[in-house]
């Protein structure tokens, strides 16, 4: 019987990001535009109070910012992608990023 899942995929294109790197890849106002995509997720559970919690951060390759967690009214996973393709020198700031990445997970191996 397929199980219901309950677990994010985090895909070999994404990197977990952290606040520092929210803010480089976001702008000045990066907290305004997390509380917003936070209280602005799709659900089938339809609860206009829900908001996304225990969310943790990623860069993907199209360098949209995706917040992976849960639904704070059903408790199953949801998501929200904020989109940062149109800011200017966006691409050189999500390559740099990578690229401390990959040292720091080198580093570990
Ligand atoms: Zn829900």
């Amino acid at each position: 019987m397929p199980k219901k899942r309950t677990e994010h995929i985090v895909y070999d294109d994404e990197i977990e990001i952290g606040p520092l790197q929210l803010q480089l890849m976001l702008g000045a106002a990066w907290k305004e535009a997390i509380d917003a995509a936070v209280h602005n997720i799709f659900c089938r559970c339809g609860n206009p109070d829900k908001h996304l919690m225990d969310y943790n951060s990623y860069l993907n390759n199209l360098n949209d910012v995706i917040l992976k967690g849960r639904c704070s009214s059903c408790m199953t996973i949801a998501a929200r992608y904020i989109e940062t393709g149109e800011r200017n020198g966006i691409d050189k700031i999500a390559d740099k990023i990578r690229r401390l990445y990959k040292k720091q997970s080198s580093k570990k191996g």
